[in-house]
């Protein structure tokens, strides 16, 4: 059997820095100083440096940088935020804790973000927000989203978990919008070795405030001059990521080589529809490399017609030694957790396709050419008739031209 290709390899990249981040970790064991020091202070002046903004306050997680960037910008009961069904949960559950009405628009089917086109029929009196996700690495489309907030005087916060270090007309995501809120989860582009976030803007106000949110609502120690909650970056997440980020951009350079090898390795592959690859007024990160698996293959080999050809060939490739993802099966609109907002299967045919086409194939920079051959070789077999398939019929989704 031919080698695996997990889809994820964090111990692979861990290694080339074992030392450096070792090291690094244990001068802050032995420093004595774990929370809010100097690393988490450099950490905040390096990202917003990055994302090309003044200001970077760091938080736990990038769920929670999402839940304060709302709580930030005052979004509360009755209000509405505009945003995408298809995105991991933490979007839309950063809207419902202000207990703020998610309101869903569809999907674009080539970038798989927010159709921004769609965006302005969604828009009322009671919109206070657009929450843009650059989904998989790719920024959304900020020109017309920016010029509807200017027009309708609405919020803008980017949901940048995906897209660190990605740009959208030579400007780095995290600084097309009012806030933006980064991941450090350790899958991300640039990962922790646990959870950590960021907020970013240049609004010197909603900085102090977020400052003030991730600690208890205090200015001054023991002074609570607000509700707030406790969501710091801590010392060692912080020394890691300062020892990761110079090789960020490095990193995302070869995310964007993988992706160019695997377009060219997946010419002529059947039933699939790989994804754009090259975009002229945006810069995509490659947090994922995305192909659509068209329903057309669904036809296991037994006849049983009720399974997804994504599943079936998510099987066939792990026996193959080929691991894949699905990022996200179920677009949240259908999602019980959201179900109080009163959408149905059907309200946005795009995300609904999308989410059950699409499949997540190995993406790292660690990948060799070999490796990425390898998976197109293996998924090209998987998919082809013949190969375990019955002859496919294409039975195109209505909302899917191709
Ligand atoms: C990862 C992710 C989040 C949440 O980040 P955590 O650090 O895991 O809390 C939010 N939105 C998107 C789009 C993500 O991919």
């Amino acid at each position: 059997m031919s080698e695996q290709i997990p889809v994820l390899n964090l111990k692979e990249q861990y290694q080339q820095f074992q030392s450096q981040l070792e090291e690094a970790v244990l001068n802050v064991l032995r420093s004595g100083r774990y929370i809010l020091g100097d690393n988490g202070v450099r950490l905040e002046g390096q990202i917003a440096a990055l994302s090309g903004c003044r200001h970077g306050i760091g938080v736990a997680n990038g769920t929670d940088a999402l839940n304060l960037a709302l709580w930030a910008l005052d979004i509360e009961a009755g209000d509405e935020v505009i945003t995408t069904p298809f995105t991991f949960a933490a979007t839309v559950e950063a809207i419902a804790f202000r207990r703020a009405k998610p309101v869903f628009v569809d999907i674009d089917p080539v970038t798989y973000n927010i159709d921004a086109s769609l965006i302005e029929k969604a828009i009322t009196p009671r919109t206070k927000a657009i929450m843009p996700v650059h989904l998989f690495g790719l920024p959304a489309d900020m020109d017309t989203i920016l010029a509807l907030a200017d027009k309708y005087s609405l919020k803008v916060i980017e949901d940048n978990a995906q897209a660190i270090g990605a740009t959208y007309r030579n400007r780095p995501t995290g600084s097309l919008s009012h806030l933006a809120c980064i991941s450090f989860y350790p899958t991300k582009n640039l990962g922790a070795c646990g959870d950590a976030g960021m907020v970013v803007t240049n609004d010197d106000a909603l900085a102090e405030r977020l400052r003030v949110l991730r600690a208890h609502g205090m200015r001054k120690r023991y002074y609570h001059d607000e509700l707030g909650v406790n969501s710091r970056l801590d010392e060692v997440q912080a020394v890691i990521l300062l020892s990761k980020l110079p090789y960020l951009a490095k990193w995302n350079a070869r995310r964007r080589e993988v992706a160019e090898l695997y377009d060219k390795a997946l010419v002529g592959c059947p039933n699939i529809v790989p994804p754009k690859v090259s975009f002229s007024d945006r810069e995509h990160v490659w947090h994922q490399y995305t192909i659509r698996v068209k329903d057309g293959a669904a036809q296991s080999s037994n006849g049983s017609a009720s399974r997804h050809a994504r599943e079936i060939v998510m099987d066939k490739l792990a026996k193959q030694g080929v691991g894949s993802m699905c990022y996200y099966p179920v677009p949240l609109h259908t999602q019980t957790a959201f179900k109080e907002y009163g959408y149905r299967q059907g309200d946005f045919p795009i995300a609904e396709a999308v989410a059950s086409q699409v499949l997540s194939l190995p993406m790292y920079p660690e990948l060799t050419e070999a490796q990425v051959n390898q998976v197109a070789i293996t998924l090209k077999e998987v998919v082809q008739d013949g190969a375990g398939f019955a002859p496919h019929k294409l039975t195109p989704s209505p909302s899917l031209a191709n």
